[in-house]
């Protein structure tokens, strides 16, 4: 039965369960049409209402300016890592990179397989904070400068918009905290986003582009891969991933009905902080090494029994939570200890589960 486990996954990861519901009883005979989204050729009519519908809700939750465009790609973030790349830094050869964590480090890798990457910081020790603008070394001739707002792996978001010269664009990956906050659409180039955590199923990434910078791609640049060929053909280039855009665009309603983006960030703060209150409230007993400033409102990582993590009691506090239904907390493999993703789908009711579940075993180890 769906509501006997919480999944705090860090992606691909819940959904709401509306949603789910909503796609079960439609799963046969989609809007009528008497066969499956999966089954429906992506030149029909039903289902250019379905991505049509999805692109137009989206725009709305983020008010998205008319001079940007909406793609709906392939290939995920890592995708992204190598389009962001090919599609721009043909512009002057160079662009720069805010690296503050594991997936910034990666796009950064990817990037530099077409052009100079300029790393903006000196590498850091560990990614627990995001170093303040004032100590960046921006290059005034990239053609990008690139960061990730929020660290899927170290739990490490963005306080700030990075202020960047008016003639270089700000390129984001927004892969795991999209739609949980509103933002000011105009401050940025480029917005990416892959769908797995906050907005649908695996296989849909959403760009969003500043008009200006379509059609500036390096000549090997993959037709896949190309914004300007992607939004030419409303992103029915070939054929797209016709059912994860169909989800995504119910959960697009989901979250206008359920009080818009501004709604998503209030929730995620209350969530947030109530598991926060909690480490820090625990005398060193849970510990998260991230600056209090950039702790992310998605995942929460935390160690227990030491800063560097007593692995017996984890073990048995992971063993615990899955005892009482609340699964995939454990961190990621390259961080270890526990992680808990508390992306748009998971409740305040389900976070004060685990929240009850650290104060008890905070009792019984302490
Ligand atoms: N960026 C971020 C912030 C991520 O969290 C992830 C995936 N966890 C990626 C990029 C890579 O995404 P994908 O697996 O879709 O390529």
């Amino acid at each position: 039965i769906y509501n006997m486990v919480i999944n705090f996954a860090a992606g691909p990861a819940k959904l709401p369960e509306e949603v789910l519901k909503e796609v079960q009883t439609n799963l046969l005979n989609c809007n009528g049409s008497g066969i499956s989204v999966m089954e429906m050729s992506h030149r029909s009519g039903n289902y250019a209402k379905i991505h049509d519908t999805a692109i137009a809700d989206l725009r709305e939750l983020l008010n998205v300016p008319s001079n940007y465009k909406v793609l709906l790609m392939q290939g995920g973030g890592t995708g992204q890592f190598a389009a962001v790349a090919l599609n721009l830094i043909g512009c002057t050869g160079t662009a720069d990179y805010v690296i503050t964590g594991s997936w910034s480090a990666k796009a950064a890798k990817e990037a530099a397989q077409y052009g100079k990457v300029n790393a903006v910081l000196p590498k850091l020790p560990k990614y627990t904070d995001v170093p303040r603008q004032s100590s960046w070394k921006l290059d005034a001739n990239a053609s990008y400068v690139y960061y990730c707002d929020n660290e899927t792996v170290e739990g490490v978001e963005f306080d700030f918009v990075p202020q960047v010269d008016a003639k270089v664009p700000l390129v984001c990956d927004m892969s795991s905290n999209f739609l949980s906050r509103p933002i000011d659409i105009s401050k940025f180039g480029v917005i990416f986003a892959g769908a797995q955590k906050n907005i649908g199923p695996a296989g849909v990434t959403v760009i969003i582009v500043r008009e200006d910078l379509i059609g500036k791609h390096l000549k090997i640049t993959p037709s896949i891969l190309n914004f300007e060929q992607m939004d030419k053909n409303n992103s029915l280039l070939n054929t797209p991933p016709t059912f994860g855009i169909y989800v995504m665009g119910l959960v697009f309603k989901w979250i206008k009905r359920s009080g818009g983006v501004a709604g998503m960030c209030e929730r995620a703060k209350a969530k947030s902080q109530l598991i926060y209150e909690i480490i820090d409230q625990s005398k060193g007993f849970f510990y998260c090494p991230v600056q209090k400033q950039v702790r992310s409102h998605m995942n929460v990582p935390f160690r227990i029994g030491s800063a560097s993590g007593d692995e017996k009691l984890e073990k048995e506090f992971l063993a615990q939570a899955e005892a009482e239904g609340m699964i995939q907390l454990k961190g990621h493999r390259s961080v270890g200890g526990i992680r808990a993703s508390l992306y748009n789908a998971i409740t305040l009711a389900e976070t004060q589960q685990l929240a009850k579940l650290m104060l008890a075993f905070y009792e019984n180890n302490k």
